[in-house]
């Protein structure tokens, strides 16, 4: 299968090679038979094409079943018409990824503020809060004067409808629960339509229980009862803000992992962000990028009936935990002595078998 590399920003050029390594690993390993194409993007594209995603990017990304993609710098990018796409936006509006799906989870031996967690963030991906991709053309955010500024909101039925599909598919695979997370309490016809559409869509699957938590106060039970959660479905900007939480809170945001998946494409791409405080110094974690790469396996096994993706999946997760279970192998952020490189030496000579 073809897989396209994005590095992407800071710490996205010293982890995705790790995740590139575990994936040529697994190849030989498992025979999946793949075909590596990389791409600059970000800063690097706008260096020599003027833009931080290219059109022909977009075009590569289409043409290939998974994408490994870093993390981007986009504080730091130029205004649009200066070539500063936001490519995670694009590239999630242009494949229709509509589900981000961001699992926590606490790990054996791996030190973490709560005592257990074991949850998935499913966050719509494709509207909400987010300006860049709310509308049809242009910006969703006006400045009506210097000192007035506005955004649109956009929820739509069909994408809440999607999003609570994938909900309580990924419910039945697991715990068979589903909590609903908005501020339909104040967003009454937004949030209110959110909510309103996932509890239409879970009726269909009869052995998933529902509940509902307002935003605000699921930050507080994150913390207080993280084990009290299975599958949490959420729109763009609360999914985004809560899988950092839970990823904090379950040892920390180098472990957050995710894939963003729409029906034909879906791409491998960390919840952190290019962490510029520490790039350069061989300091990042490269488990977020490895987890979300077997998050993108077992996607692609499932997608295509591959059963030697599923085993591949599999095994890198279990050598992820194996690892980190043993302080010797966990980056400085766990607590560990290795450095990023140190630490894709390691996992490839596990995964080598
Ligand atoms: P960040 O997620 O990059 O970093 C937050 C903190 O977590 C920092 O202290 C950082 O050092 C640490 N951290 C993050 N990933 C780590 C890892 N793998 N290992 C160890 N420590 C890690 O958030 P930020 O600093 O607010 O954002 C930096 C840039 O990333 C901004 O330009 C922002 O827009 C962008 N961003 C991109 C994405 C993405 O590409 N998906 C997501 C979030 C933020």
């Amino acid at each position: 299968m073809k897989f396209l590399v994005w590095p992407g920003d800071g710490i996205g050029l010293e982890i995705v090679p790790v995740a590139v390594a575990a994936l040529e690993a697994l190849d030989a390993r498992f025979k999946l038979d793949v075909e590596l194409a990389e791409q600059p993007i970000g800063l690097a594209s706008l260096a020599t094409d003027g833009n931080t995603l290219p059109d022909s990017s977009i075009e590569a990304a289409r043409d290939s079943d998974g994408v490994i993609m870093g993390p981007v710098h986009s504080l730091a990018y130029p205004p649009i018409e200066e070539g500063g796409r936001s490519p995670s936006g694009v590239i999630r509006k242009e494949l229709d990824l509509y589900a981000n799906i961001r699992p926590a989870r606490t790990r054996p031996g791996v030190p973490a503020a709560v005592k257990s967690m074991d949850l998935v963030i499913a966050r719509e991906n494709t509207e909400g809060f987010y300006a860049d991709r709310s509308m049809f053309q242009g910006s969703g955010e006006f400045m009506i004067t210097e000192d007035v500024a506005t955004a649109v909101r956009k929820i739509t039925r069909q994408a809440c409808q999607r999003i609570g599909e994938t909900a309580c598919r990924l419910a039945m695979q697991r715990r068979r629960k589903v909590t609903i997370v908005t501020k339909k309490n104040v967003l009454q016809l937004s949030d209110g339509l959110f909510h309103d559409t996932v509890r239409e869509v879970a009726k269909n699957y009869g052995q998933v229980e529902v509940d509902d938590v307002i935003i605000d106060a699921m930050t507080a039970l994150l913390v207080r009862t993280p084990e009290a959660f299975d599958v949490v479905v959420t729109s763009n900007m609360y999914g985004d803000i809560l899988s950092d939480l839970a990823n904090e809170l379950a040892g920390g945001l180098g472990l957050g992992g995710s894939v963003n998946a729409g029906d034909d494409h879906a791409i491998a791409q960390a919840v952190h962000g290019s962490a510029p405080d520490i790039t350069g110094q061989d300091l990042a974690n490269p488990t977020a990028i490895a987890l979300s790469l077997a998050m993108l396996l077992t996607w692609l096994g499932d997608r295509h009936g591959r059963r030697e993706y599923i085993e591949a999946a599999k095994t890198l997760e279990a050598a992820i935990d194996d690892q980190l279970a043993d302080e010797k192998g966990r980056t400085k952020d766990l607590g560990g002595p290795l450095g990023t490189t140190a630490f894709g030496t390691e996992l490839v000579a596990r995964l080598a078998g």
